[in-house]
């Protein structure tokens, strides 16, 4: 039913990495931020079904004014919630020299004051090509951190202390157990997992970058460090490799909130219809076109 509503409508699905396995095999792309927001980009079909949360559909919404995206279900990232407009404005004022660059993750009433926008994938590269010394940046302080040990610049995490709950679960005891149960195999994470375990991975990378990691390295087994969505993935995209969940409980409740029931009925029905108000959306478009056209 999902394909023939799909034809009859001209849509296509796309779906975040951390997707329910069963909503990643039926979209017709699945990826990270990034790879999303660029396919959004380019995507000639006149509905778009989101399979994310808030701020990717309301990312894809912006790319596209002319055309309908549909969010199956409510989805509402918590990291993005940590962002308060005061706290921009008020590190903006203490550090008025500073460029801001902010993760995609975040609302696009928030976008409108970045003159960057970032992914996991490039945010060491859009920092590092910022003009002044010191950047803005939120709101993941591990990614914040990670940044700055990675480029020559200064980074101001704003706010102190955003987080993903879902990353940040994951400790080094589970690291530890892990390493026990599988040892001697290669830790990979995501930067927004706290430092204990960055600092004890062998390789650090968006979701993308993990998948290419694992296709290219010599190793056959891998612990990972991030939403367990993406294991689906890894075994899907890199067949005769092993991959094991660093912690079985990182798993991000609202990216799992879409199920193929959800998505049948968003294509039948065309609801939950993302809108962003338009004088928002001209102004979010600048920095994350140009994020787009830096392609780093
Ligand atoms: S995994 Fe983390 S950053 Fe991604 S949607 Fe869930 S809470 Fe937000």
């Amino acid at each position: 039913m999902i394909e023939k509503l799909k034809d009859e409508k001209n849509a296509i699905i796309l779906a975040h990495n951390y997707s329910r396995p069963e909503i990643q095999d039926v979209a017709d792309f699945v990826g990270d931020s990034l790879e999303l927001a660029e396919k959004a980009s380019k995507t000639d079909a006149d509905i778009i079904v989101f399979c994310g949360v808030d701020f990717m559909a309301e990312t894809a919404a912006i790319l596209n004014p002319g055309k309908k995206v549909l969010i199956p279900d409510i989805a509402i990232c918590p990291m993005a919630q940590m962002l308060k407009t005061e706290d921009l404005l008020k590190a903006k004022k203490r550090y008025p020299d500073a460029e801001v660059v902010l993760y995609i993750n975040t609302l696009a009433e928030h976008k409108v004051y970045a003159d960057c926008i970032c992914t996991s994938a490039n945010a060491g590269d859009i920092v590092e090509s910022m003009n002044s010394d010191t950047v803005i940046f939120g709101p993941d302080i591990n990614l914040a951190r990670y940044v700055e040990s990675q480029t020559s610049k200064r980074v101001i995490p704003v706010p102190e202390y955003g987080l993903c709950p879902t990353h940040h679960q994951i400790t080094a005891e589970d690291l530890s157990d892990a390493k026990a149960r599988h040892p001697g195999v290669e830790i990979v994470a995501h930067p927004e997992c706290t430092e204990n375990i960055l600092k004890r991975a062998n390789a650090i990378a968006s979701t993308s970058g993990m998948i290419k990691y694992c296709k290219e390295s010599e190793e056959n087994e891998f612990l990972i460090a991030t939403e367990i969505g993406l294991i689906h993935r890894l075994r899907k995209d890199v067949p005769g490799k092993k991959f094991y969940p660093l912690s079985k409980s990182a798993v991000c409740p609202q990216m799992k909130t879409h199920t193929l029931r959800k998505v049948e009925r968003a294509l039948e029905v065309e609801r939950i219809h993302v809108k962003v108000p338009k004088d928002i959306a001209e102004k979010a478009m600048i920095p994350i076109q140009r994020m787009l056209s830096m392609r780093c």
